[in-house]
């Protein structure tokens, strides 16, 4: 009774045209899950699976934090078979002699992915400053969209309308991934994890102005069992994601590789609510594989190991995930607190992705990292690909990255072309070795002017030159590892 969902014309919010504003005022992504979805309220929702309420500043409280046991006959056993989904690949090429390091190639639906392989990110499935077809030709392969905002702008039914992101986009044979929606959706409630956890791989402390913020931007989020009620950024407007949602926006999107929904907790969370947190991450991903196994659309499903920099809970984490039919393994969650953490993260948890054939058979994706450093230190640890929005971001700021001149095989520089020593830079390239359009055409002298007059086509010149960089340098780590070097 009450309200009824027979029809589209119901919709009152026509900006957000994949929703279905509901008597509560939320909006959910598909007509078929509605029946099925629980809309939680802003107080508390209660589900067969525990009850879970979130209070007025968005903190979470669980009880019922046991992980979903391992049951495999939840799941159909062609789902176990690599053999039965032959539209996804990971073929290990090399494996190097002296680390982890190694060769291999994803074969998808839409190309290859050569790997180790760095991801550029497409927000709004565009990369900031550069066309599609010049960042191909710079060798890029798989490129990351993000589903939350193309869920709210211009809504995921349209992508589907127009055929799927490939053909949306004109990029019909080459690789996309999408992820779930909830990073962003937490980023709201807890500040801005993604400058909190920077690409550069420092851990930024939010100041006092930052704190007042991320509080008052708290309450936009609300967590039960059920999923994530969040407010549009454009307009306000209410949406719930769940996992159920956020596959059916990701089968809209039609990507090849698609994430299911997690839950990112704050950085500074005690650990039995990063114990609940990691619980709840592990029914959300089962619930989500299960949806995406109804009808799988010759898409590839990650899923997104958790635990922070707890031993305890990312063993727990990869010894659950990896028991359940998923095709890849994203590492996600927090990855410490600067590049050290990070690297003795990986020190001791990648060996766990060896432990059995198995798992060394699928490819595994670090999320939002891509400083050169990181990278490489990533790769010996047997990290597959990465993504990360830095090269396009210090790009159009004017910050250039350039080879180790010294010595190639140790991390890069960088360059900032608005430096006023560039202004007579004449016949000086960004880098000399660079084969990229930018350095192919211009100099570092006219590029800073470029950027000092605020002309568009600079940032589009300096994140070619990024976007080429950082798919050389892949290269010349696979390279490397080909080789042994490293
Ligand atoms: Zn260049």
């Amino acid at each position: 009774m009450g309200f009824s969902l027979a029809s589209r014309s119901v919709v009152q919010t026509p900006v957000y045209r994949y929703g279905i504003p509901t008597r509560s005022g939320l909006s959910v992504p598909s007509l078929a899950r509605i029946r099925n979805i629980r809309l939680c309220s802003s107080s508390s929702t209660e589900s067969n699976q525990g009850i879970a309420s979130s209070n007025s500043s968005g903190t979470i409280t669980t009880v019922s934090p046991q992980s979903p046991r391992d049951r495999h006959d939840d799941f159909p056993e062609w789902a176990y078979n690599q053999k039965d989904k032959p539209f996804f690949r990971y073929e290990i090429i090399h494996q190097s002699a002296i680390s982890q390091a190694r060769v291999g190639r994803i074969h998808t639906p839409h190309g290859i992915i050569d790997t180790p392989g760095f991801v550029a990110v497409a927000t709004n499935a565009a990369l900031k400053g550069v066309d599609f077809r010049t960042a191909d030709q710079a060798g890029q392969q798989l490129i990351f969209a993000n589903t939350y905002h193309l869920m709210i702008h211009p809504g995921s039914d349209i992508v589907r309308e127009a055929g799927g992101i490939h053909a949306w986009t004109n990029r019909r044979n080459q690789p996309f991934i999408t992820d779930s929606g909830g990073f962003q959706v937490f980023s709201l409630a807890y500040g801005s994890v993604h400058e909190e956890l920077s690409s550069k791989g420092e851990l930024k402390r939010t100041g006092g102005k930052k704190k007042k913020q991320a509080g008052k931007h708290s309450d936009m989020v609300k967590v039960s069992e059920e999923g994530v009620v969040f407010r549009s950024y454009r307009d306000g407007s209410r949406f719930l994601l769940t996992p159920e949602s956020t596959v059916a926006s990701q089968k809209d999107i039609g990507a090849d590789i698609i994430i299911p929904l997690d839950e990112l907790p704050p950085y500074h969370v005690d650990r039995d609510r990063l114990v609940d947190s990691v619980d709840r991450t592990h029914r959300w991903e089962t619930r989500s594989l299960k949806e995406h196994l109804k009808n799988v659309q010759n898409q590839a499903m990650y899923s997104v190991i958790h635990g922070g920099i707890d031993r305890e809970l990312r063993t727990k984490s990869i010894d659950y995930l990896t028991s359940l039919p998923f095709d890849g393994y994203a590492i996600g969650g927090s990855l410490g607190n600067g590049r050290q953490e990070l690297k003795e993260l990986l020190t001791w948890m990648m060996p766990l992705f060896d432990q059995t054939p198995h798992r060394r058979s699928k490819p595994r994706h670090l999320l939002g990292i891509a400083d050169e450093e990181s990278i490489r230190n990533a790769v010996v640890h047997g990290i597959d690909t990465m993504d990360s929005c830095y090269p396009t971001r210090i790009a159009r700021h004017g910050t250039l990255l350039v080879r180790n001149k010294d010595d190639p095989s140790k991390p890069g520089t960088s360059i900032k072309i608005r430096n006023q020593e560039n202004a007579r830079a004449f016949g000086v390239k960004i880098d000399d070795e660079c084969q990229c359009t930018t350095c192919q055409h211009y100099d570092r002298a006219y590029l800073w002017h470029l950027f000092k007059a605020n002309e568009p086509i600079a940032a589009t010149l300096a994140a070619q030159h990024n976007i080429h960089y950082m798919n050389d340098l892949m290269l010349r780590l696979r390279q490397d590892i080909m080789e042994d070097r490293i």
